[in-house]
């Protein structure tokens, strides 16, 4: 079905930060499949890994015991200081677990028609229940009627939070840095704001991670700049770097409401998306990426931040790790194609941010590359 509006380039090999095409054309990716392939292309850890459990064994049941997914679920809430896991096979379906856990909360509070609170301008995903708590218009349309349980207030303010007085209220979920949305970072006091609210009204915390979790952003998961710790936490995207695989993690009470019988995966968390995970997990510590990502977003931004000052059409840099947006004042989609042209793999979202999510093994030699590449692009597109 047509619903990708594809570029004209197809891909048929890649190393490291590196992609080369069909016509034989090499590419620096700093998207990296939008945040998936944080370990870069063809990781020989992860490759060889999925090759040995590829011959081993790939897919039992979770009708069954499955060790590579108990031993993924105690590194992961290890790191997370969280209690337990659902494993599934996407972003969407891990909110979507998050979603139906916050509702069985909700009736266990006593609520008949328990609501989340949800941001503008996020992204959530593309099932109806993740599609409806997803705060954009265009991801909606065509497909109503939507669950109809969210209340909706902007992002990064706190106190439009705490002003709603709705008591049918049973859980909040918020991207701690929107993605889709923009790379949208909100102020470093506004997830313990959250925190403190949840606390003191009974609701879960619920923390979007599927696009700035996994070191992205310069810590293992994007909550732990802030000193708090959420109820529930959604991870997917890098988790298995390009194998698919998602989790939703929960803590305490949380942690005890999706019981046996009240959801399930047939391939969630199975032998070989568990192996890639676990792989990427070892790589990022053997490997120090986690620290890597932070600095390499600061020499990033402050690259960008030099060689754009004079331009009065980019209206912010900005940034967690490497996760990093540009805002310019008119749309430019367009800089993808001619980006596309001189051999350079970047987003636009949200009309006019410059959107860049390059691998975490980037040296400073293609990151610099990059910031390069990138600056000549802008100031080009603006100049005309
Ligand atoms: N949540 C966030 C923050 C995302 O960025 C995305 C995808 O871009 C999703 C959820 C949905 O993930 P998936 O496409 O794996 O369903």
């Amino acid at each position: 079905m047509p619903t990708y509006a594809r570029m004209p380039v197809t891909f048929e090999r890649g190393e490291g930060a590196w992609l080369w095409s069909t016509d034989g054309r090499r590419y620096l990716d700093a998207i990296s499949g939008i945040a998936v392939c944080n370990l870069g292309h063809a990781h020989p850890a992860v490759a060889r890994a999925l090759c040995e459990q590829a011959a081993t064994l790939i897919h039992t049941s979770n009708l069954y015991g499955i060790a590579p997914q108990d031993n993924l679920a105690a590194e992961l809430c290890g790191l997370a200081g969280m209690d337990n896991v659902f494993f599934c096979n996407s972003g969407a379906e891990a909110n979507e677990a998050a979603l139906k856990l916050a509702r069985k909360y909700g009736h266990g509070q006593g609520i008949a028609q328990p609501k989340v609170v949800v941001m503008d301008n996020s992204f959530h995903g593309r099932t109806l229940f993740t599609l409806s708590a997803t705060g954009n218009a265009k991801v909606q349309e065509g497909f109503e009627p939507l669950v109809d349980c969210f209340i909706r207030v902007p992002h990064g303010d706190a106190a439009a939070v705490a002003a709603i007085q709705d008591q049918d209220v049973s859980a909040i979920l918020v991207e701690p840095v929107q993605g889709e949305g923009g790379v949208r970072v909100p102020p470093d006091d506004y997830l313990p704001a959250l925190r403190q609210i949840c606390d003191a009204r009974g609701w879960l915390l619920m923390l979007d991670e599927v696009q700035c979790g996994m070191a992205r952003t310069g810590q293992w998961f994007a909550f732990q700049h802030t000193g708090i710790r959420p109820d529930v936490m959604t991870l997917a995207k890098a988790l298995g770097n390009g194998v698919p695989i998602g989790a939703c993690l929960a803590r305490g009470e949380a942690a005890g409401v999706l019981t046996a019988g009240k959801h399930g995966s047939t391939f969630g968390g199975n032998l070989l998306a568990c192996r890639a995970a676990l792989t990427v997990l070892a790589t990022l510590r053997e490997q120090h990426l986690v620290a890597r990502a932070g600095e390499l977003g600061q020499m990033l931004l402050e690259g960008f931040r030099a060689g754009l000052a004079g331009n009065p059409h980019v209206l912010d840099v900005r940034g967690k790790g490497l996760m990093i947006g540009i805002e310019l004042d008119t749309p430019c989609a367009e800089l993808t194609t001619r980006a596309l042209e001189q051999g350079l793999l970047i987003n636009v979202t949200a009309d006019r941010v410059i959107r860049l999510l390059p691998p975490l093994i980037l040296s400073d030699e293609e990151a610099r590359l990059l910031i390069d590449g990138v600056i000549r692009l802008v100031n080009d597109f603006t100049a005309h």
